[in-house]
């Protein structure tokens, strides 16, 4: 079964390998199995039951909550060449009676349904008098009473069980915790069903935290490197997200405002955009989002604080889906605080239910004060272990500089205490910093003992000291909703000195600049001298959407259009090995990428394989890389990249590429096989070696490593 699994896969969906589990859940669903899906988003849940739904006899059932949703998915496997259709609310009788013919005549492989459409007693009435190959349930978690999506319609999914026993059902959710999973499985009536679990760490996204300072400017900072780019900028207020949609459009960003107060034409139209444009910045509270599966939002950037980690990483999952390299950012800062700690305490509901929400809040805030890798702390939560910082958010990127702030913040402390717990920060500093404003002095402030004795740090210091105070939980704010500061229970061990406090140090502003620009160099899709071509495949791809009237992703996804630029294919055949490319769209779309990718005047295409024959029987004349690199007329680093690139393509040895000593290589080997999963990156290998290897012998070996374990 997996042959032809893997057959489909290859065909059908132009991919060469499964990911993850999907392999396993697809060889259990297929074989009549019941399964219970978590994967985070952007794993590959869709292949897991549209792979079965094309092995199995019958038509698969998919039910989902957002017809959005729906209509991607079917608009996708249309472009595939599968047969799927979605029913909903919105189509007419006729349209309706000739869905309903189709599906008699078996023609329909996938039918997508909303869940209250599928409980109608007709609608499951008409099902069973046809095969069905399989039920998935989609955004399974809207079964649960507790979480933000519950769908009471979702309950009734339940009884598939007893009507279809013979027929495999397909749970799936990227919802992480434990309690929704056993909901889930209970509701569902999945108890017996096989678990997949996979990680929920998110690979491809950089995470960055940065401390509150000029929010626009910093916004327009991270910015600045993402012209073309789609994301999602959140704000917590609709008057903030139309203030920041105009301010960027203003700065010449095309951007969006959306939240549930605007006129539903205008939030369905801005969606829409959203969804069939390309580099469009959605300015958004969390009004947006269930539903987004645009698969190339580049970034996703927060100018005020999420209240809880599982929205941070519901908010910035949306980054990244199709897997290339994505970046999230916030801003945080006392405000932020001070806001969410008010909105708590303002908030209806129990005691019980509010400790819930406060004890997630100081989730939230500690990793934004988090002083090692952000990743390990956020899957932490989440009941996950990473081994190793990541190597790929700001704390490890950038280093985590701490202090002993014991002192400061016993001057801080007591300062809020003497002036009698009432008043803000601005007042404080002064105070701290023995300014002779009016309010000290008709306080008459300037005799406190504290007055002045907070030289040790400036003005930004003390900031961000009373920022980090609150976000310990070590101060808070008062009541009346002044933002005034008063001490809490938990800051006296401090205060007596039985205890020290130390705290991460904000990054000076220039090194913060810099530190913002290595990564999201990193994280950027094409370099500056592949734009022109890259561009051009763009405008392919949005032309061809625009006739087909489907998003440009549902066309071809961006890793697969990256993949032909960078693999710069010079045939039909060539293409076909592009991942992403299947039959089908081989036979549509494959001639006309082949003519940009050979127009191209920036990049010639053609000229490019011809170096690369060349550059085969050179390697194969036994000359070296600076050899070739001369002969060639180009870089050695092009010349490395190249013979890579053929190794990967089993077009060249790595024997006839290059000379390597028997020993060092055995040496680079082991360091690339080191570990029992994926082969590391060159770049991790690299740095083992510390510049003893040129990175260009390193790619070559891993490409040569890669074809034999993938081949
Ligand atoms: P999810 O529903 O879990 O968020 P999707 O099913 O939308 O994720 O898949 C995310 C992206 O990954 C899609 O672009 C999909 O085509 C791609 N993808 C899924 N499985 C594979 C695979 N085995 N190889 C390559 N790409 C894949
Ligand atoms: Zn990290």
């Amino acid at each position: 079964m997996l042959d032809s699994a893997q057959r489909i896969l290859k065909d059908v969906f132009g991919y060469d390998a499964f990911r993850g589990n999907q392999a396993a859940i697809i060889e259990r669903v297929a074989g009549g199995g019941d399964a219970l899906v978590l994967m985070p988003t952007g794993g590959g849940k869709s292949l897991c039951y549209q792979v079965p739904a094309l092995l199995r006899e019958g038509v698969a059932v998919v039910v989902s909550p957002l017809i959005a949703l729906m209509d991607d998915q079917v608009a996708t496997l249309e472009e595939l060449g599968v047969a799927a259709v979605a029913l909903n609310s919105t189509q007419s009788s006729d349209e309706q009676r000739e869905i309903a013919e189709r599906l008699r005549s078996g023609e329909i492989k996938l039918l997508y349904l909303a869940p209250e459409r599928l409980v109608q007693p007709r609608m499951l009435a008409f099902l069973q008098r046809l095969p069905v190959a399989l039920f998935a349930i989609d955004e399974a978690h809207c079964v649960s009473q507790w979480g933000h999506d519950f769908r009471p319609e979702y309950l009734q999914l339940g009884q598939l069980a007893e009507l279809f026993p013979q027929v495999p059902r397909i749970a799936l959710t990227a919802t992480a915790d434990t309690r929704t999973r056993e909901e889930i499985a209970q509701r569902l009536h999945l108890e017996q069903a096989e678990r997949f679990l996979s990680s929920f760490d998110r690979p491809n996204i950089f995470y960055r935290i940065t401390p509150k300072d000029q929010p626009r400017k910093q916004l327009l900072h991270f910015l600045a490197d993402r012209r073309g780019d789609a994301g999602i900028v959140y704000c917590m207020s609709r008057k903030k997200v139309e203030e920041v949609a105009e301010f960027l459009a203003a700065q010449g960003y095309p951007a969006l405002p959306y939240h549930a107060g605007l006129p539903s034409e205008v939030r369905a139209a801005n969606q829409r955009r959203f969804l069939n444009e390309e580099g469009l910045i959605m300015v958004a509270t969390i009004a947006f989002g269930m539903g987004i599966d645009k698969p190339n939002v580049r970034f996703v950037a927060h100018l005020d604080l999420p209240k809880s980690l599982e929205a941070y990483y519901q908010e910035t999952g949306r980054a990244g889906r199709d897997g290339l390299p994505s970046e999230v950012w916030m801003a945080y800062g006392l405000q932020d605080v001070l806001f969410l700690r008010q909105m708590l305490q303002n908030s209806e509901g129990d005691e019980r239910h509010k400790r819930v929400e406060r004890h997630k809040l100081e989730a939230m805030l500690a990793l934004c004060e988090e002083t090692r890798c952000r990743r390990q702390a956020l899957l932490a939560y989440f009941d996950e272990e990473l081994a190793q910082p990541c190597g790929h958010c700001d704390n490890c990127v950038d280093g985590v500089e701490t202090w002993d702030a014991t002192e400061a913040a016993r001057l801080a402390l007591s300062a809020i205490y003497r002036s009698g717990q009432r008043y803000g920060v601005g007042h404080l500093i002064d105070l701290l910093l023995g300014r002779e404003t009016d309010k000290i002095r008709t306080l008459g402030h300037q005799h406190l003992s504290v007055f002045g004795k907070g030289q040790l740090l400036d003005e930004a210091g003390w900031r961000t000291l009373f920022r980090q105070l609150v976000a310990r939980g070590l101060a808070d704010v008062d009541l009346d909703g002044y933002g005034g500061l008063r001490l809490t229970d938990a800051c006296r061990p401090l205060l007596r000195g039985e205890v020290a406090l130390e705290l991460r140090r904000d990054l000076k502003a220039p090194r913060a600049a810099r530190g913002s620009h290595a990564p999201s160099q990193a994280s950027q899709l094409v370099r500056s001298d592949e734009r022109p071509l890259w561009e051009a495949l763009r405008t392919l791809r949005r032309k061809l959407a625009e006739e087909h009237s489907v998003p440009p992703y549902v066309i071809f996804p961006d890793a697969t259009l990256l993949e032909m630029l960078r693999s710069q294919p010079c045939s039909l055949s060539d293409m076909a090995r592009v991942s992403g490319i299947g039959a089908r769209k081989l036979e549509r779309y494959g001639q006309a990428f082949l003519d940009v990718l050979t127009d191209s005047p920036q990049a010639p295409a053609a000229p490019v394989a011809d170096l690369r024959h060349e550059l085969v029987s050179l390697a194969r004349a036994g000359m070296t890389p600076t050899q070739i690199a001369r002969q060639l007329d180009c870089s050695e680093k092009n010349v490395y990249s190249l013979l890579a690139e053929s190794i990967a393509r089993q077009q060249l040895t790595l024997e006839e590429a290059l000379d390597l000593p028997e020993a060092l290589l055995g040496e680079i080997h082991d360091a690339f096989l080191e570990g029992d999963g994926e082969l590391p990156p060159v770049a991790a290998v690299a740095q083992l070696f510390e510049g003893r290897v040129p990175g260009g012998v390193l790619y070559c070996v891993r490409a040569a490593l890669e074809a034999e374990l993938g081949g």
